[in-house]
């Protein structure tokens, strides 16, 4: 069975329908991860055995059509608890970390008889933007296995593009769901804040992160969307709105002729690699000859995305890991002399360079003196910016922008200047400052550098449906991308 050649919804339709068993799935894809794995170290653990066994298991019980994923391998960011699983945020301070509970994202999957196949390589605590900041390995872009996937979900992504499984799930604070997904040629939804429950999502900035799918095709990120969306009553800021079926629900949104995109100027500027100009010049076309209307929109205080959403995310983050003491669990120093040192040796040595880094600029931005300067201002800014896309929508359905101002670049490329890797964040985070979701497609490969170009579009809080409607549009005009080149011979 080659597993490059079907997605999550084509698996369960086959096991359904008798044409394959469980067990043989899992088998197949357990051997593209051997195959592949050794290229691009997207994963932190495989979970084989137990994923065989539940294959067994369900194949003695025959399958069950009313189980969404049934049969379906997934793969999990590692920033997700799994019961009995390590769950390690890529960092050494969570290495020997087996939590004893399913994050609710994990436990509704499993709930509809997706396989936990493996979990995925990150930035540490999802910290980054392009996965060098895991304490264990970097992960490789499939595309070019000298460059990164992007981050943090850079395994989830790279791992999803390599089809060691057809869906995997990645989370986004500022981007780490759809700037992954861009730089490796998939699809990647970030849901509106509160479409999906944070529970057992280890948290990093809380008023921001949220977790979503990473697939090949459009529709499994509906089915996956339909599936982990909802209220849970362990996360007070999930949302209460009803959850529809998003692969009926998008099709209403499909014909493009009644939809009006809007272009913000601030988006769409110079110095974009020419590879993405010219990519998104021809979608612009695409888009037309679909009958949508294009116009220009503005959203005046973009420009401020960057610096509101680094003091604000620092600024939580740093709340955030102060569990990690050494005391409850987790890593603890060696040698330590007494209460304080303790606590300093286990943080030093525990938590990596680019976690230290914001811990110590958070802590500082909400210190007393400093907390009207910064964080009130930051807070305040962020209001701004959600209204300037509120006031937006009254002129537009959606709004389209580039992912990120580059193609993915070398490993090592841009690791020792921290500015310039969060500035390539300009696109993304105004929508986790803003709560609004996004969804990232691929919309061809580009004309130099032969590496994926992913544009995003945006909408208003819980429209998910008409950003997956459009994006299914729009694949099926658009031709796939061909297999990864870094993962040929
Ligand atoms: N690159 C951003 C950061 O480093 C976003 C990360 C994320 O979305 N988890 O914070």
């Amino acid at each position: 069975m080659d597993v490059r050649k079907y997605s999550g919804i084509k698996i369960r339709d086959m096991i359904l329908s008798g044409e394959v068993k469980v067990e043989e799935v899992v088998n197949a894809y357990l051997k593209r991860i051997e195959e592949t794995e050794g290229k691009i170290d997207a994963l932190l653990y495989i979970n084989k055995h137990e994923a065989i066994e539940i294959a067994r298991d369900m194949d003695k019980n025959g399958p069950d059509p009313s189980k969404k994923l049934w049969g379906i391998p997934i793969v999990i960011k590692d920033v997700l608890t799994t019961k009995g699983i390590p769950s390690t945020c890529a960092s050494k301070m969570l290495e020997n970390f087996i939590p004893f509970y399913d994050a609710e994202v994990v436990r509704r999957i499993k709930e509809q008889g997706g396989i936990i196949i493996a979990k995925s390589n990150m930035d540490e605590f999802a910290m980054g933007s392009s996965t060098e900041n895991s304490a264990f390995k970097p992960t490789k872009n499939p595309w070019d296995l000298d460059r990164v996937p992007g981050g943090s979900s850079g395994g989830s992504a790279a791992s999803t593009a390599a089809s060691q499984s057809p869906i995997s799930i990645g989370t986004d604070t500022g981007g780490s769901i759809r700037q992954p997904a861009a730089f490796c040629g998939v699809i990647g939804l970030k849901p509106t804040y509160g479409r999906v429950s944070r529970f057992g999502l280890i948290a990093y900035g809380s008023s921001l992160d949220q977790a979503g799918p990473i697939t090949r095709t459009v529709k499994d990120a509906a089915l996956m969307l339909s599936v982990i969306a909802g209220k849970d009553k362990k996360d007070s800021t999930s949302s209460p709105n009803p959850v529809p079926d998003y692969l009926q629900e998008m099709e209403k949104y499909k014909d493009l002729k009644s939809i009006k995109i809007g272009l913000p100027k601030e988006y769409w500027q110079e110095g974009l690699d020419p590879d993405i100009q010219k990519k998104s010049e021809e979608f612009f076309r695409l888009l037309k000859e679909l009958g949508a209307e294009l116009i220009e929109i503005s959203l005046p205080h973009t420009k401020y995305a960057v610096a509101t959403y680094y003091i604000i995310v620092m600024a939580e983050a740093s709340s955030n890991l102060a569990r990690y003491d050494g005391v409850r669990y987790g890593y603890r120093t060696k040698d330590a002399e007494e209460l304080i040192d303790m606590y300093v040796k286990t943080r030093s040595e525990g938590f990596g360079f680019e976690v230290q880094r914001r811990i110590i600029l958070g802590t500082y931005v909400l210190s007393a003196g400093y907390y009207d300067a910064y964080y009130k201002k930051a807070a305040q800014v962020r209001r701004l910016i959600r209204q300037d896309f509120l006031d937006a929508f009254s002129n537009c359905d959606v709004i389209l922008t580039p992912v990120s101002p580059t193609l993915p670049f070398k490993l090592k490329e841009k690791i020792h200047d921290p500015l310039t890797m969060y500035l390539a964040d300009i696109f993304t985070t105004p929508l986790n400052l803003s709560g609004l979701p996004g969804i990232s497609i691929p919309v061809g490969l580009g004309d130099n550098l032969k590496l994926p170009v992913g544009l995003q579009f945006i909408a208003p809080p819980f429209r998910e449906d008409i950003l997956l409607g459009i994006a299914d549009r729009v694949e099926g005009e658009l031709d796939p991308l061909p297999e990864p080149f870094g993962l040929k011979s």
